[in-house]
């Protein structure tokens, strides 16, 4: 199956191994998605049962309130549980169902870097390969639903260390206050998380720096996982070199 073009109609699809990990990584980008009229649904593979702070069912609702405050729908799936995310060809062939089922134009993913809790790498590659079987027509365990190919895996980095060392990101301007108001709002809605270190300002600092280097207040970077095509160089006018 040939994958289309991304058409604003069509949903994103963002996944997270944590119940905060989508909103610390990539939530500007949800928000400015999510305001410009784009359905999002986020899939969060485990209930954080692992962390220092905050049950399960504290995380799980703070997660749904801050899926709420950015306009996102959102539903839980049970892998192997929080730290102990393990590789298996029957998790990529669930994700895979999931995509089917939602039919993204784009898919959300933590990136690959190993620097980082080992469950943000291991759902990456995960995702990725389920973004993979989801096209492949002849999957008797995946044929409840027609195949389905995305147009674009993007990957988001939860934390400085998960960026991708070597490659640049793709850099999205999330400047607006509506928009940085809507992602610190939904970072903050993680309130057992704070008590750990102030993520919310570690992230904030993160894209301004990023911002900065693109000459906008905020910007969030990403990391496509194939190249990303256009129609003419008229569309690659912008370019963040300010150093
Ligand atoms: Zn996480």
């Amino acid at each position: 199956m040939k994958p289309t073009p991304t058409s604003p109609s069509e949903p994103i699809l963002a996944f997270g191994a944590h119940p905060d990990d989508i909103e610390f990584g990539c939530g500007g980008v949800i928000a400015r998605e999510t305001r410009a009229g784009r359905a999002v649904h986020f899939v969060v593979c485990s209930r954080g049962e692992a962390g220092t702070n905050g049950t399960p069912t504290l995380r799980s609702a703070e997660a749904r309130r801050a899926a709420r405050l950015l306009g996102a729908t959102l539903e839980f799936v049970r892998l192997d549980g929080d730290a102990q995310l393990e590789i298996r060809a029957a998790h990529s062939l669930k994700l895979a169902g999931i995509i089917r089922r939602v039919r993204p134009a784009a898919v959300l993913a933590p990136s690959l870097a190993s620097n980082q809790h080992p469950d943000h790498y291991r759902l990456g590659q995960l995702v990725r390969d389920a973004t993979r079987l989801a096209r492949y027509g002849g999957l008797q365990a995946l044929n409840a639903r027609p195949a389905h190919a995305i147009g674009q895996l993007l990957f988001y980095a939860v934390s400085p260390d998960a960026e991708p060392p070597d490659l640049q990101p793709v850099l999205i301007d999330v400047s607006a206050p509506e928009i940085v108001a809507a992602w610190t709002a939904a970072m903050e809605a993680h309130v057992s998380q704070m008590k750990t270190r102030n993520y919310v300002d570690l992230q904030l600092a993160r894209a301004r720096v990023h911002g900065l280097r693109a000459g906008v207040a905020h910007a969030q970077p990403l990391w496509p996982n194939d190249p990303l095509v256009f129609d003419s160089l008229a569309a690659m006018t912008r370019a963040a070199a300010r150093f």
